[in-house]
């Protein structure tokens, strides 16, 4: 029995297939999920999601949300998602780099405007490990 998983974001359905395993970034840690896994509702946090399938993986960013584990199907509500072929690192670098700027800055910024920066801080650094990763695997 495959575990039939889907990945949504506010603007689209990321992934959606029947896959083997599933390794999501659980806010307590990596936890895998295989066909047959208990019911489960967690919550997601910034990571790598791994999809094994016949051999092969694919690997998506996910930013924050949750996970539901029932009957064989994995479904994620997340902010954002992205395949890890889909990032543009450069765009994640200057997102990090703006994020840090504004940190530093002598001005003083609203607890709001800190909480912003530092999420798009985790955001940026969470695309660039998981891009910088997939490229390292590659050369292997
Ligand atoms: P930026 O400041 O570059 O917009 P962000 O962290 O504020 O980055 P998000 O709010 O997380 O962006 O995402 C907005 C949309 O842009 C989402 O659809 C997300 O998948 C996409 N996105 C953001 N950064 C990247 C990236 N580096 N590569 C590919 N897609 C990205």
């Amino acid at each position: 029995m495959p575990l039939h998983i889907e990945v949504i974001t506010p603007e689209r359905r990321v992934y959606e297939d029947d896959v083997d395993m599933v390794i999501a970034p659980g806010s307590e840690g990596y936890l895998g999920i295989l066909p047959h896994h208990a019911p489960l509702l967690t919550a997601l946090g910034p990571g790598e999601f791994r999809v094994k399938k016949g051999g092969s993986e694919e690997v998506l960013a996910v930013f924050g949300g949750f996970m539901d584990v029932r009957e064989g199907r994995v479904t994620v509500l997340t902010e954002a998602a992205e395949h890890v072929e889909e990032i543009d690192v450069r765009r994640a670098q200057e997102a990090r780099d703006r994020a840090r700027a504004a940190l530093e800055a002598a001005a003083p910024m609203s607890a709001e405007d800190i909480q912003r920066a530092q999420a798009a801080l985790q955001r940026a650094l969470v695309r660039i490990r998981v891009s910088e990763r997939r490229h390292r695997r590659r050369g292997e």
